[in-house]
C-alpha cells in the first residue's frame, strides 16, 4: 500500500508540479489534499506550458485517476475553465474524481476576499484574491456548502441563499459594498454544477480502495510547509495545512498508510507576498534569481522575493513532515553566480539558533548566520547524471544533504520533464 506524500519544503511554487508529474508516470492515483485555485502548478511539455490550479498534476498521463480531495475548497467555474483547456491539451478527464465533502468556493468568498484584503490597508496578508480564505472561514464556522450538495440543486439554491442574504448583509453594512445578484449567481452556478455532478464521488473511499488494492497512491499538496496555516508564518500563510498531516486530513487516508514523503525544495528560497524572509535579497543576486528562475507566480504573474537557501527553514520542514528523501530544484538558476551563499543558523535576541526562532520571537527577528560556497559557471541544463554535474554543484546540493540530514534522491535542472537528474527513486525502490 504505497503513499507517498509530496510536499512544498519551503513557501511553495518549489516546482512540486514537475515533480509529481514525473512520479506519475509509476502510479495509479494523485490526490490534491488542499488548498483551491491559488495554488498553480506548471508542468512544461514539449515547449508548451500547462498551468494547474485545481487538477491534479497527475492528469498529464493517461489513465492515472486524479481526486480532489475533501481538504481542497472547489471553483466551480474556474475549475470547468481548467478542465476544458486540459481536454484541449488532449488530457482525458474521465479520470477525474471531486470529493463530495470537499467545500465550494462560491463567488460572494471572492468578493469578501478582495474588500476584506483592501479593508487591512498596510496590514494586508497578500492574499491572491481568490476567496480561499472566506471559503475555509465558512468550513470552519459549519456554513460552509459542499460539493455533493449540487447533485440536489433545488436544495442547493435554498441554502446558498440563505448564506448569500448574510453575506451580502455584511457587505454592505461593515464593507459599504452593493449587494451581490443572488439570482443571477444561481442562474451561473446551475450548469456548473450539471457539469461538475458527474465527477463527484466518495472519494475518501477510492483512496482506501486504492491503497488496499496495493496501488501507488501520490498526494500532492499546494503551496508549501511555511505557508501552514498552523505551523507556518502566521498571519501570512494560506488557510489550510500543506504539512503531511494535511494529506491524511485533507484526504481521508489513515496515517499508518503513509509510506513515505518528498520534500521539495528548491535550491534557493522564495516567497510571495508579504511577511518576514531572512535570506532575502534585495541586490544583484536577488535580480539574478528572479531572472534566471523565471520567478513570476503562475496564477497571478506577481514577481517573487528571492534570496538565499535556508536550511534552518528546512529542517525545520523535514521535522513537520517526517521527509523521507528530498527533491531539489531548479539547480540551473545558480549557474553564473560566483558564490552561493547558506544560511546555517539564525542570530535571534543575542542568541544563535539552528531551530526555529524561540518562544517570543519570530523569523522578523532573525539575522541569518551564512558559510560560503564557489558557485560553477556552466549551464546544468543538459546535465542528466549526477556525476555529470560541476564539483562545485555536487558540493553545494551534498553540503544542503548534510545539513539537512536527508538524502536529495532528484536534483532538477531545467523546467522540461527531462532535465532531471534521478539519483534514487522517491518510493524507495
Ligand atoms: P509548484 O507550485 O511548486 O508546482 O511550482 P510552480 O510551478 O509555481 O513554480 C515552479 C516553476 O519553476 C515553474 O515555472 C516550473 O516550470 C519551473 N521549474 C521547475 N523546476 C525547474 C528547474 O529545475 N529549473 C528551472 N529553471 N525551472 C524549473
Amino acid at each position: 500500500m504505497p503513499g507517498l506524500i509530496v510536499v512544498g519544503a519551503q513557501w511553495g511554487d518549489e516546482g512540486k508540479g514537475r515533480i509529481v508529474d514525473l512520479l506519475a508516470a509509476d502510479v495509479q492515483m494523485v490526490v490534491r489534499y488542499q488548498g483551491g485555485n491559488n495554488a498553480g502548478h506548471t508542468v512544461v511539455r514539449e515547449g508548451r506550458a500547462v498551468r494547474l490550479h485545481q487538477v491534479p498534476s497527475g492528469i498529464m498521463r493517461p489513465g492515472v485517476l486524479c481526486v480532489i480531495g475533501n481538504g481542497t475548497v472547489v471553483e466551480p467555474f474556474s475549475l470547468l475553465e481548467e478542465m476544458d483547456e486540459l481536454a484541449g491539451f488532449g488530457c482525458d478527464l474521465e479520470v477525474l474524481r471531486i470529493s463530495r465533502a470537499a467545500h465550494l468556493l462560491l463567488p460572494y468568498h471572492q468578493v469578501l476576499d478582495q474588500v476584506q484584503e483592501t479593508s487591512r490597508g498596510t496590514q494586508a496578508l497578500g492574499t491572491t484574491g481568490r476567496g480561499i480564505g472566506p471559503a475555509y472561514t465558512d468550513k470552519a464556522a459549519r456554513v460552509g456548502i459542499r460539493v455533493e450538495e449540487m447533485l440536489h440543486f433545488d436544495t442547493f439554491a435554498r441554502h446558498f441563499r440563505a448564506v448569500a442574504q448574510e453575506k451580502n448583509r455584511l457587505l454592505v453594512a461593515l464593507y459599504d459594498q452593493p449587494p451581490l445578484d443572488i439570482e443571477a449567481m444561481l442562474e451561473r452556478l446551475r450548469p456548473a454544477a450539471e457539469r461538475l455532478a458527474p465527477y463527484i464521488a466518495d472519494t475518501s473511499l477510492l483512496v482506501h480502495q486504492a491503497l488496499r488494492r496495493g496501488d501507488r497512491v501520490l498526494f500532492e499538496g499546494a503551496q508549501g510547509t511555511l505557508l501552514d496555516i498552523d505551523h507556518g508564518t502566521y498571519p501570512f500563510v494560506t488557510s489550510s495545512n500543506p504539512t503531511a498531516g494535511g494529506a491524511c486530513v485533507g484526504t481521508g487516508m489513515a496515517p499508518a498508510e503513509v509510506t513515505g514523503v518528498l520534500g521539495i525544495a528548491k535550491a534557493y528560497t522564495t516567497r510571495v507576498g508579504s511577511g518576514p524572509f531572512p535570506t532575502e535579497c534585495r541586490d544583484d543576486v536577488g535580480e539574478h534569481l528572479v531572472r534566471e528562475g523565471v520567478e513570476y507566480g503562475a496564477t497571478t504573474g506577481r514577481r517573487r522575493r528571492c534570496g538565499w537557501l535556508d536550511v534552518v527553514l528546512l529542517r525545520y520542514a523535514a521535522r513537520l513532515n517526517g521527509f523521507t528523501s528530498l527533491a531539489v530544484t531548479k539547480l540551473d538558476v545558480l549557474t553564473g553566480l560566483p558564490h552561493l551563499r547558506i544560511c546555517t543558523a539564525y542570530r535571534c535576541g543575542g542568541m544563535v539558533t539552528e531551530e526555529w526562532p524561540p518562544v517570543g520571537y519570530d523569523l522578523a527577528d532573525c539575522e541569518p548566520v551564512y558559510e560560503e560556497w564557489p558557485g560553477w559557471s556552466e549551464s546544468l541544463r543538459e546535465v542528466r547524471r549526477w556525476e555529470d554535474l560541476p564539483e562545485a554543484a555536487r558540493r553545494y546540493v551534498e553540503r544542503m544533504e548534510a545539513l539537512v540530514g536527508l538524502p536529495a534522491h532528484l536534483v532538477s535542472v531545467g523546467p522540461e520533464r527531462e532535465q532531471l537528474i534521478v539519483r534514487r527513486s522517491p518510493w524507495g525502490t
